[in-house]
């Protein structure tokens, strides 16, 4: 118990939850069309859809609030998130965003300069692929073989795979890909970390056929964090140094600022040195997001960002987080839950292809984990496998996920570890009775992004 780090902070202010009764759950889960994402928070008792948004502030975050200049264009805050940002990443230009795909529907345009073009991804995150094919383009997955082998130790299971991404340039030919999208950490993987030296050799060949480097790095410090844990030569170097030597490696950041930037609302756009695509970006968002000094945010949005973005380099506070995934994951391995190991930044993916296996794919079993879950306790995880990836926009049959994943995500600074046990009970639970659980047929779907409306029903 005490091999774990202990949480840097006390609690300051507390919102009530309660566990609704199990049949009030059962008609709350019927009444959303059994997919968690339509369920009402007030019928959750421990709500691990997401850590996007989700965290908490800290008492220096509440009271930058206060000093928000809320002024249409240049504002004072603007201007303290700009210094900040590129402090961090020392890019030279930045903007604002409402969130992470504020920043992909930005900038994934600019990026097309022609038909057929496609992104190359460790794994596109699911906003990203929208945006990427929403403007016209072909998202493709190259990470390593070993990032599916949820039972086998990788340190990095988010890295590329390199042959891979080589042979992928090849065949479509380097003047067809618009981008190659780093994502760290590597959510659909499992917030798995992507290493320093797996990053330097994407660099050297995105340079080399004169590509685009983007970083998708809503988690950007937990990964950096990975990388002074478990790669050698990084351990005496800060998480900051370490984050700053990533953003050296690629020319455009693209965050979620809702992860690692410890704030409720918020992204960024930061472009290294290239001004001609700033330019092009700050017309493209006005329209989309906002004037280029607010993009989408209050004055007070951005203060909370400044100061929660030099917290999550903190590393008390990241040790302490990634921690906290590490004992639920443990928690769940010695019940015998199938789980991807080691556990991530953000959350840990359970193998439900192994708990169901009884539930063929185009019946949903993770999302048929999922529902079990909430009955049983009141959690509402989510479903990161077949459901989530969708149809395919060429011959619209649904695309088989390489992995069948339940997402118990863990956000910032909110839960304890009492709350990670009862997680763990109630899913060992679950799991004794997995036999009893039955797959989903749609009742309603949407074209794009179907995961989270669509409603189903269980397949008696
Ligand atoms: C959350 C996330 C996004 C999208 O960000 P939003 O703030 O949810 O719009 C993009 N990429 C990754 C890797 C993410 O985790």
């Amino acid at each position: 118990m005490h091999d774990y780090a202990m949480p840097p902070y006390r609690i300051k202010m507390v919102e009530p939850i309660k566990l609704i009764s199990r049949e009030e759950r059962e008609q709350a889960l019927k009444d959303a069309g059994y997919n968690p994402f339509r369920l009402r928070s007030e019928d959750v008792y421990i709500d691990l859809l997401t850590d996007s948004g989700t965290g908490a502030m800290s008492h220096y975050q509440w009271a930058a609030l206060m000093q928000g200049d809320e002024a249409y264009a240049g504002s004072r805050s603007f201007y303290r998130l700009e210094e900040t940002v590129k402090e961090i990443t020392g890019y030279q230009y930045m903007m604002p965003v409402h969130q992470g795909r504020g920043a992909e529907q930005v900038m994934i345009p600019e990026l097309i300069t022609h038909d057929h073009m496609y992104f190359i991804s460790n794994i596109h995150f699911d906003t990203t692929r929208a945006h990427v094919e929403i403007a016209g383009a072909r998202a493709i997955d190259c990470v390593i073989p070993e990032c599916f082998e949820t039972e086998i130790y990788h340190p990095f299971k988010g890295n590329f795979d390199i042959i891979r991404l080589q042979e992928i340039i090849q065949e479509k030919g380097s003047e067809n890909i618009a981008g190659i999208i780093m994502t760290i950490t590597n959510n659909s993987a499992g917030g798995q970390p992507v290493s320093m030296e797996n990053m330097m050799a994407v660099s050297k060949i995105a340079k080399h056929h004169n590509i685009r480097l983007i970083i998708d790095g809503a988690r950007y410090a937990e990964n950096s964090y990975f990388i002074k844990q478990r790669e050698q030569g990084f351990k005496q170097k800060s998480v900051a140094e370490i984050a700053r030597e990533t953003f050296a490696l690629a020319d455009i950041f693209l965050m979620s600022s809702k992860k690692d930037g410890l704030v409720n609302i918020g992204g960024l756009i930061a472009i290294k040195d290239d001004l001609d695509l700033f330019r092009k970006c700050q017309t493209a968002i006005v329209p989309k997001e906002g004037f280029p000094t607010y993009g989408g945010l209050a004055g007070r949005d951005m203060e909370a960002l400044a100061v929660g973005l030099k917290e999550a380099l903190n590393e008390q506070y990241l040790a302490y987080r990634i921690d906290e995934i590490k004992y639920l994951g443990d928690l769940l391995r010695e019940g015998g839950v199938p789980i991807q190991y080691p556990t991530g930044g953000h959350a840990v993916f359970v193998d439900c292809g192994k708990i169901v296996p009884h539930i063929p794919y185009d019946q949903f079993p993770a999302q048929a984990v999922c529902n079990a879950l909430y009955i049983e306790g009141g959690i509402r995880p989510v479903e990161i496998g077949s459901l989530l990836l969708g149809r395919d926009p060429d011959t619209h049959l649904n695309i088989k996920a390489d992995k069948e994943f339940m997402r118990l995500t863990i956000p910032r600074r909110t839960y304890t570890f009492q709350h990670l046990e009862y997680v763990a009970k109630c899913l060992i639970r679950v799991y004794q009775n997995r036999n009893e659980i039955k797959g989903l047929k749609f009742t309603y779907e949407s074209p794009i992004l179907r995961h989270f409306t669509a409603e189903f029903l269980p397949i008696e």
